[in-house]
């Protein structure tokens, strides 16, 4: 199946930090790490939960004023993110990032390491200005950040921002060339994308290295399917580990139920009574009527409202999205910082988004 290794852990965080901090922390894990050499999420959060003090700030600047690349690069971010700087000219962190990544516009010296973090940066801008309003896409501004992920690619560093590009890129292209002539002008741009060769290249290997895990996690599903799928039938939460469901205690059905959470494992109960536990003759009723779990959570009902009002419980597990107007139709959302609930109003608002995405925009 089309399924993309897509990670909202940065989409939305359950904490009560300043929206600038969250901001701050989720350009940081998509732009400034390698993709599988992330830091710790959670503890990440912790460390930029606070806003940086003034001084902290100042000094900053007086160093990426003096020219150190590192203190540019964590100026740029921090503006562009208003962590710790309010009010700072529009264009201002871009144009930094630009002179960063190509340091021959003024004959610096920029380590390679900071010019590939200044390209993955700028490509998450345009990725994300490319994706804009309304599901409108532009593909100019699609193009600069695929541009830029070549660039970090072709310095050897691959970010979540790098892979996103090159996974957006790739699935735009082909659904403009399978559309024909109806995207003439969208298809003006092909020689461009394919010229992205360090890019293609990256997102093959990763293409390859995703299909290996499927396969391995498919041979682990296939000897206990129900430890990897929530019972509940409307529910879909699946994980990659069994310690991300709850196990019915007690269960005697030949193959335990496993609940992505006590909401589901409530809503089941009726349809998995007589499977959990057979109505024996010597057993009176009233024993049975609620069911038990392993580990005790607390209830977090799918509600109205914001995501953070979802906290996970650093489970990771996975829903599918389907009905998307990409190649295979359908992507798989994997998540650590969301309750199960959460994930699935995740999924709810994508699938509505996807339904009012208008391809003639593009
Ligand atoms: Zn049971
Ligand atoms: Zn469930």
């Amino acid at each position: 199946m089309g399924a993309l290794p897509i990670d909202f852990d940065l989409l939305e965080m359950p904490t009560n930090m300043s929206s600038s901090a969250l901001a701050y922390v989720n350009i940081r894990m998509q732009t400034l790490h390698v993709h599988d050499e992330q830091p710790d999420f959670a503890k990440t959060l912790e460390k930029f939960s606070k806003e940086p003090s003034a001084s902290e700030t100042a000094d900053l600047k007086a160093g990426a004023e003096s020219g150190v690349p590192a203190d540019r690069l964590e100026y740029a971010v921090r503006m562009l993110s208003k962590y710790g700087i309010k009010h700072e000219i529009p264009g201002q962190a871009y144009a930094e990032l630009l002179l960063l990544a190509q340091p021959h516009l003024r004959q610096e010296q920029v380590p390679r390491s900071i010019q590939a973090r200044a390209f993955s940066v700028m490509s998450k801008i345009e990725l994300d200005s490319a994706n804009g309003k309304g599901g409108a896409l532009n593909i100019s501004d699609l193009l600069r950040a695929a541009q830029h992920a070549d660039n970090a690619a072709a310095l050897g560093f691959v970010s979540p921002a790098v892979l996103g590009a090159a996974m957006r890129a790739s699935d735009v292209r082909a659904q403009v060339r399978s559309s024909g002539p109806k995207f003439a002008h969208a298809l003006q741009h092909e020689p461009e994308f394919e010229k992205l060769e360090n890019l293609w290249e990256v997102l093959d290997k990763h293409r390859e290295d995703v299909a290996r895990q499927a396969k391995k996690q498919e041979k682990k599903v296939a000897k206990a399917p129900s430890s990897y799928r929530c019972a509940a039938p409307e529910c879909g939460i699946i994980a990659t580990k069994k310690v991300a469901f709850f196990r019915c205690s007690r269960c005697t059905a030949v193959e335990k139920a496993h609940y992505c959470s006590k909401d589901c494992q409530f809503a089941d109960w009726k349809r998995h009574k007589p499977m959990c536990r057979p109505p024996k003759n010597n057993t009176p009723q009233h024993e049975v009527e609620k069911p038990e779990t392993d580990i005790h959570v607390t209830p977090n009902p799918l509600s109205e409202g914001s995501l953070l009002d979802h906290p996970g419980d650093g489970r990771t597990r996975s829903v599918q999205v389907a009905d998307l107007p990409i190649p295979g139709g359908k992507i798989l959302l994997t998540n650590s910082t969301l309750s199960p609930g959460g994930l699935k109003s995740v999924r709810d608002e994508i699938e509505a988004l996807a339904k009012g995405l208008d391809l003639a925009s593009i």
